[in-house]
């Protein structure tokens, strides 16, 4: 007869906006767009007078005014003295400037036919090139940021204080060929190959510009393409196509062109701009992207005068709250006008036919930006400034009236800190790439220390020094930009988001940290004086649990870095360094256990009782007391988990709903030919396999037994108490986690008891559902439910025990997998009752063990685990096999089942709501005597009935669970006993109404009632008889009383 298989019965985005917000510019400063340069344009080469700069010929020609000579005197006696000449002999080199100015004086008297002195000219040429061309010097900055070379090839003359180092920027080059240092000037072809050389491209490779032909005529000679400058503004409109389209105008920091993924139809925008900003223009805008605003691509645009951003939702299918780029709009006209600098803000347009999805535009503030948190090349009060500049600004925006700005419903008020928890602990355990147990002791820490109490003000959520745009020149803040994880919140939040800093360790790459610099000697303010600060200009006392908020801007800035690693290393991420960041979560969350750990706030207790209510989406009541897993609060439906248990919740929850559930029919029907009762069902296999990737194995070890979590999830018993019960309405489910009995008990053992030997050679395979294990203490010939009865016995003869006894009921003994046997049997007959006892590790392949019969459960067998009757025979073991020492195994029976226990109840608990769903769903429709059964009073009572009785005996395994986790096994030995009792029957009650409302079909195998009803009535047994239990409760109650006698 077939049930279902026993082993199974006892028993899956930060959004990328954030993580780039947050990490932006610094991590992901690295993000480089696409390029479009085509393959042969390499470098470009640049003449200076007449391109970077005004061509020297104005200046002659002002200085033969000034002098009173002819015109075309000075060009005239630099033509036709030649070679040989001053001016020529003076670019390559060859004269100083006093012989230059001697010699080029009798030249250019000699043409202009009057005595013409030429000491000053070279100054005054200087003076007027002092104004670059500043569309040839976007364009220089455009190249370099696009990653093409560039090259400076200028007949200069003995520069001496007056050349280029006054008029521009040198490192704007990466070459620099200069006449009078190479020997040679344009248009000797030497020149040319040098500047070649040194930029290490070909000829081909290089565009050159100037504005005389006779040097750009050598240059195309040598395979160079040339542009002839006549506008420079042309000129770049030229280069443009030389480059394959790349944008080299109007460059801003940090921005490209834009690239092929990101392009905006520009008509259209252009468009918008004429009609919803009435700005009006003959140019076309120019467009350039800027290289951070990943998440929220972010562009500089200039047009009819104006520098604008302009800030739209990335292209694509988004999440809905994601990339919102209609809140930061909104909030950010909304603080403005509240006295929060912000940029000016044009306009918001929502229409997606526009330019492809929602944008905004505001106003490009020039300012400065400091990346740097230590300032360098400033004077300790400008720095002073600059911080208490910070500051101001922070209490600006925690000052704006959340109703008069219009902002009431721009979040919830209150419960922020919960909510991000909750959200962030969700995100680092989807990003997960191997368990941080840092991480997981820090959540923990987290929720069982939230503050009682949160201002509620605009929370910016990402306020550090380098979102703030300060004034050219005054320590004043221009613009707070980067708002997109603005919310309703609390401000203290901020406040330590922008003095993370202050705590990263000193070696913290990518981010600057001052944790060893000393800030007082540079006029920064410590930490305490910046809270200081803060808090008298908000007018609010001191901040009491300052540790927690460092705490949790750590966690959260951990949780994004994982984010940005686990993307990374699916191929996903932009930023060639985020594969490296892998190692930083952990290092971020060891430092927030670290200030836990040293902090001395005491944990958040809520009063008891003190319950919320609330009404989910769905219309079904949640309420929960209190926080999971501290002192004197219970929790008492999923939703009052800790962030990180109702995350593995809603994913045991979610795998079984998507997973467990449409295989159960395939995995029943593999088990009906007898030939494959004692297989393993291939489909199991592989729901364990994607259950493993997951991370949904192992859940069941409870974190007083792995503290450290090597082998399991650290759960409490009461948070994983909920999972079970989703396991009991599927109950293959248990299985496919790894969590079913008896392995579950003897993994438990293993490791609260095993040496390194066994836990090697039997935990591990187990750990990994490589093989099976099985629990013999049962025994025919005796009354087993007293386990002092047991009659086994374990001898020790040398090297090793001799085993022999008469076992049964032996639960996963026929596995295929199963390869030990945790045995109980006597090492000493004459040792106080309860010292008799041991516990020993017994191979199932070891030469004596014998299975004699699979047993039935009302004609179940339970395959492929099955019960077995067996038969142990002189078998021999190491003596490392013993478990503990002897005698002890009433010590480790004792420590195995109260965590089991539980188990078993929630999965009943499971189970009968199963049975009540599927009786619900029969009697909806199904019609007897003229109306459907559902209508029928006693079936409407036996719902009520078992709705009753399912809440009631929940609240008691979670009481149990709860009493287990905070006062110990022994302190909650009679709720475990009432749980032992009350569970089963309470099944047994529901499931028995379900088949009776089934009618035929419910006792049947078409539907799983029978073999839910037969396993209910297996656990009034299996984990000892009601009666043994309801002696224990009894004894208790009497001793209550003093009046125990017995
Ligand atoms: C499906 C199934 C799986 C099992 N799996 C395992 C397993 O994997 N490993 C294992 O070792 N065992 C297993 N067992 C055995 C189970 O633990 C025992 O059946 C149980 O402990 C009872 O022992 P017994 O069968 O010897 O009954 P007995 O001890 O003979 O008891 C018989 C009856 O006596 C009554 N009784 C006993 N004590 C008292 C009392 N103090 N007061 C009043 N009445 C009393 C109860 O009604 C009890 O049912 C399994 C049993 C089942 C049915």
């Amino acid at each position: 007869m077939h049930r279902f298989p026993l082993s199974v019965l006892r028993a899956p985005k930060l959004s990328q906006s954030v993580s780039s917000q947050i990490l932006s510019p610094r991590i992901q400063a690295s993000v480089v767009m696409a390029q479009h340069r085509p393959k042969t344009t390499k470098a470009v080469i640049f003449d200076l007078g007449g391109v970077v700069v005004p061509s020297p010929l104005a200046a002659f020609q002002e200085y033969e005014k000034k002098l009173g000579l002819p015109r075309g005197s000075i060009s005239g006696a630099v033509v036709e003295s030649g070679d040989n000449g001053a001016w020529n002999r003076l670019e390559r080199g060859e004269i100083s400037l006093s012989e230059f100015a001697d010699k080029f004086s009798e030249e250019v008297s000699k043409k202009a036919g009057k005595r013409a002195d030429m000491s000053g000219l070279m100054k005054f040429i200087g003076n007027s090139l002092m104004k670059p061309n500043q569309s040839i010097i976007d364009a220089v900055k455009s190249l370099k940021i696009e990653g093409l070379k560039t090259a400076l090839l200028t007949n200069n003359w003995h520069w001496e204080g007056e050349g280029p180092n006054r008029v521009m920027d040198r490192d704007l080059f990466d070459v620099i060929v200069e006449s009078s240092k190479v020997g040679a000037r344009k248009p000797e072809r030497r020149i040319y190959e040098i500047c070649l050389e040194q930029l290490d491209v070909r000829a081909e490779e290089s565009v050159f510009l100037d504005d005389l032909g006779v040097n750009l005529k050598a240059a195309k000679a040598l395979g160079i393409r040339t542009i002839k400058v006549t506008d420079p503004t042309k000129a770049v409109l030229d280069l443009e196509q030389e480059v394959g389209g790349l944008c080299l105008r109007r460059f801003v920091d940090d921005t490209t062109t834009v690239p092929e993924h990101l392009r905006i139809p520009m008509d259209r925008l252009e468009t918008y701009f004429n009609q919803q900003l009435n700005l009006h223009s003959p140019e076309p805008p120019v467009i350039r992207c800027f290289r951070h605003g990943q998440s929220n691509p972010t562009y500089y645009v200039y047009y009819a005068g104006k520098h604008l951003v302009l800030r739209k939702k990335p292209p694509g299918k988004l999440l809905p709250s994601a990339h919102a780029v209609e809140r930061e709009f909104r909030v950010m006209k909304a603080v403005g006008q509240w006295g929060v600098p912000i940029p000016r803000m044009y306009g918001l347009c929502e229409d997606s036919s526009v330019i492809g999805t929602p944008f905004y535009v505001m106003e490009y503030c020039k300012g400065r930006i400091f990346k740097d948190l230590d300032l360098p090349g400033m004077t300790n009060q400008e720095r002073r400034d600059i911080y208490i500049a910070m500051a101001d600004t922070l209490c600006k925006i925690h000052r704006v009236d959340i109703s008069k700005a219009g902002l009431d419903d721009y979040g919830k008020k209150g419960g922020y800190l919960r909510r991000n928890l909750n959200r962030w602990t969700k995100q680092y355990e989807a990003s997960k790439t191997e368990e941080i147990p840092a991480m997981n002791k820090l959540i923990d820490w987290l929720s069982q220390h939230l503050p009682e109490k949160e201002a509620v003000t605009i929370a910016h959520g990402d306020f550090r020094l380098d979102n703030l745009i300060f004034h050219p020149t005054k320590p004043e803040v221009i613009g707070v930009l980067d708002w997109e994880l603005s919310t309703i919140g609390d401000p203290i939040t901020d406040l330590s988001t922008c003095l993370l800093n202050y705590y990263l360790p000193a070696n913290f790459p990518m981010i600057r940290s001052l944790k060893e610099t000393d800030v007082k000697s540079l006029g920064i303010p410590t930490v305490e004086e910046f809270i200081d600060i803060y808090c008298q200009r908000m007018g609010i006392p001191a901040i009491s649990n300052f540790d927690f908020y460092v705490a949790f801007g750590l966690f959260r800035f951990a949780a994004i870095i994982q984010g940005v690693y686990k993307r990374a290393i699916s191929g996903q991420g932009s930023a060639p360094n985020s594969v490296l960041v892998g190692e930083f979560a952990k290092l971020i969350a060891e430092l927030g256990c670290e200030i836990a750990s040293s902090s001395n706030l005491q944990p958040t207790v809520s009063p008891i009782g003190g319950g919320i209510q609330t009404e989910n989406m769905s219309g079904k009541r949640n309420y929960s007391i209190g926080t999971a897993g501290t002192a004197n609060q219970m929790v008492v439906s999923p939703e009052g988990l800790s962030p990180r248990a109702k995350d593995l919740y809603d994913r045991v929850k979610d795998f079984i709903e998507k997973e467990v559930k449409p295989a159960e029919k395939e995995i029943l029907e593999f088990y009906k030919p007898e030939q494959n009762h004692w297989r393993v069902c291939p489909v199991i296999l592989r729901l364990k396999e994607k259950a493993k990737a997951a991370g949904l194995w192992n859940l069941y070890l409870p974190k007083e037994s792995d503290p450290g979590m090597k082998y399991g999830a650290g759960l409490s018993n009461l948070e994983y108490a909920f999972m079970c019960e989703e396991m009991g309405k599927y109950p293959l489910s248990s299985e496919v986690f790894n969590c079913q009995a008896p392995d579950t008990g003897n993994m438990e053992v293993l490791v609260r008891y095993g040496t390194e030997e066994q836990k090697r050679q039997w935990l591990t395979p187990l750990l990994n559902g490589e093989i099976k294990s099985c629990f013999g203490m049962t025994e025919p010939q005796v009354a087993s439910s007293d386990a002092t009865n047991i009659e086994s016995s374990i001898t020790r003869e040398g090297d090793h025990y001799v085993i022999n006894g008469h076992k049964w009921w032996t639960s996963g003994a026929l596995h295929p997998d199963c390869k030990v046997c945790v045995f109980m049997g006597k090492t000493d007959k004459s040792a106080a009752t309860h010292r008799q006892q041991s516990m020993i590790l017994v191979p199932m392949d070891a030469p004596g063990v014998k299975i004699v019969r699979p047993l039935t459960v009302f004609g179940y067998l339970d395959y492929p685990a099955g019960h077995a009757e067996v038969i142990f025979e002189n078998v021999k073991v190491p003596l490392g096999n013993m478990l503990l020492g002897e005698g002890r195994g009433f010590e480790i029976a004792q420590g195995r089942l109260g965590p089991g226990r539980i188990h078993h109840c929630m999965r009943l608990i499971g189970n009968a709501e199963r049975a009540l769903q599927l009786m619900l769903e029969r009697t909806q429709n199904r019609v007897a005597f003229g109306k459907p059964l559902a209508a029928q009073g006693t079936i409407q009572q036996d719902v009520a009935k078992s709705r009753i009785e399912i809440e009631q005996t929940r609240l008691l395994v979670l009481k149990a669970a709860h009493m287990m986790d905070n006062y110990g096994n022994k302190v909650a030995a009679p709720e475990i006993a009432m749980i032992k009792v009350a569970a089963p029957n309470m099944a047994l009650n529901v499931i028995d109404r379900a088949i009776q409302a089934h009618g035929g079909a419910g006792l049947s195998d078409d539907f799983i009632l029978a073999g839910l009803f037969s396993w209910a009535r297996v656990l009034r047994l299996a984990d000892g008889p009601d009666e043994v239990h309801l002696r224990s409760v009894s004894r208790q109650e009497y001793r209550k009383y003093n009046l125990s006698k017995l």
